[in-house]
């Protein structure tokens, strides 16, 4: 080889290896000052308590206003009316649709935008079949010293009660907020109407019509994750959800002359069918890195024990080679595009019955940045069969807006959950469900999605599932979170 050539090369490679280590050892997350905050009062005992009384009352909800069971959440109010006394003598209450409570604590700065923390008192029901899986009946709101058990513990009972736990406890306190501070606490969020019976999108009306711009709104979405890779990374990850993703059930039909079964042409409606599913599974959408997922990465990457920021380090070079790999991880792909699910078809109404019309459904959760109407354009486009038609579901939306990852509220999180643990790492992230909060964009900018309850991988999986439940050893810190959030958002600066 060419001396000029291999000179160069050489010495290049030996800088590199001299600057990796050097690299790796300053690939570090800045120091920031954590002062710790002051320690905050909690009532731990009447958090579990009431917690646990929560969970018994079973508030399920109904897209149907006819068919709610407007009792339970009666019920449901009374118990938050008698556990909360201060809250309802000091706060002014407004009831909107019948279920969802607005609370507004006045501020001494009616000039300042407020803040609004939000929360829904609904839960999932209990899946047919699966009630004795449970280790303690889902409605019983057992506590075991360990654990609170139960529908609601997780999604999110936990958040709602710490919230009402943390104003109680200010309130005893003397504390005065300057900005007002609003509790909209809606009653259907589980089942996902996103007209005006939505509890949230009429708060959201409400506050609006009475010209209210919010200056940050808190709900339910993330959580601290401890993360621990054996000799990786060892830390918390609290994750904010800073954006939330789109959704839409579309229906795909293909038509055929029918007919009877006897006389059946190679192919029917129902295999016409199948080639257009086989098109839109074969074209996934791209996996794209956005740059919220890059900070994320980049967050952790710099947390990582030292021999692995050798490697991390280097995270902004690997990422095209982190899309590609990340792409075939289904639940890591999630979080990089618009998913594409065939969940449902039809075909004819008998065995013996050519179908005319052939329907898949398709379940799209749309990434941030994309919209319905790319969808749409995205099936034309590899659908090879021109002949299909397409109908849009009720009940689609658009993914949320990005939330700003230096705003006043984010800093403020990050400041206290690092206050709390400064061994914490706090990072934004993409919700994968959808939450009431994106309703309230017409009227904030500031949208973040966080529960600060440390709460493991496996025991979020129980949301929604069996065996919900909350570890006890979390709750203490929640309620403190979120004094101190409401004292440092509620202060003009
Ligand atoms: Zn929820």
């Amino acid at each position: 080889m060419d001396k000029r050539i291999k000179y160069p090369i050489a010495a290049a490679a030996a800088a590199a290896a001299v600057s990796l280590p050097v690299r790796a050892a300053l690939f570090r997350e800045k120091k920031q000052e954590t002062e710790p905050l002051p320690p905050e009062n909690v009532d731990l005992a009447r958090f579990r308590e009431n917690l646990s009384a929560a969970i018994r009352i079973r508030t399920v909800a109904d897209k149907n206003p006819e068919k709610m069971n407007w009792a339970v959440f009666e019920e449901f109010h009374a118990f938050l009316r008698e556990r909360y006394p201060l809250v309802h003598e000091k706060l002014e209450l407004t009831v909107i649709n019948r279920g969802s409570l607005l609370f507004r604590w006045q501020g001494t700065r009616p000039d300042l935008d407020p803040i609004a923390l939000l929360s829904h008192q609904d839960v999932v029901p209990i899946s047919e079949g699966t009630w004795d899986d449970w280790t303690h009946p889902p409605f019983d709101g057992v506590d075991d010293g360990e654990f609170i058990w139960g529908r609601g513990a997780l999604d999110m009972k936990d958040h709602l009660i710490g919230v009402m736990e943390s104003v109680e406890t200010l309130l005893k306190e003397g504390f005065q907020p300057e900005r007002d501070v609003y509790l909209c606490l809606g009653h259907n969020e589980e089942v996902m109407c996103a007209d005006e019976n939505s509890g949230a999108i009429a708060m959201c009306n409400y506050l609006k019509e009475k010209g209210v711009h919010l200056d940050c709104v808190i709900d339910e979405g993330g959580a601290i994750l401890p993360i621990e890779i054996k000799g990786v990374i060892h830390k918390d990850l609290a994750g904010i959800g800073v954006a939330e993703k789109g959704y839409a059930d579309i229906e795909i039909s293909v038509f055929a002359k029918g007919g009877h079964s006897s006389q059946a042409p190679n192919h029917t409606a129902l295999g016409k069918l199948a080639e257009v599913i086989r098109d839109i599974e074969g074209h996934q959408f791209k996996t794209k890195l956005s740059p919220m997922m890059m900070e994320l990465f980049g967050k952790v990457a710099k947390s990582a024990t030292y021999p692995a920021r050798l490697v991390t380090c280097n995270y902004r070079l690997l990422k095209p080679a982190l899309e590609a790999v990340l792409g075939y991880v289904p639940q890591a792909a999630s979080m990089m595009r618009t998913t594409t699910g065939v969940t449902m078809a039809s075909g004819s109404p008998a065995p013996n019955v050519l179908p005319q019309k052939a329907t898949a459904t398709v379940n799209f959760r749309i990434y941030p940045g994309q919209t319905l109407e790319d969808v749409l354009a995205h099936i034309r486009k590899v659908v090879r069969n021109k002949k299909i038609e397409v109908n849009v579901l009720p009940g689609w939306k658009n993914p949320s807006a990005i939330s700003p990852t230096d705003s006043r509220a984010f800093k403020e999180i990050e400041r206290i959950c690092k206050s709390m643990n400064p061994e914490t790492v706090v990072a934004p992230y993409l919700v994968m469900g959808g939450t009431d909060a994106c309703h309230y964009q017409p009227i904030c900018e500031n949208i973040y999605r966080y529960s600060p309850f440390r709460v493991g991988t496996s025991l979020l999986l129980t949301t929604h599932g069996t065996n919900e439940r909350i570890p006890v050893a979390a709750m203490e810190a929640g309620v403190a979170f979120f004094k101190r959030y409401i004292r440092r958002l509620s202060a003009a600066e």
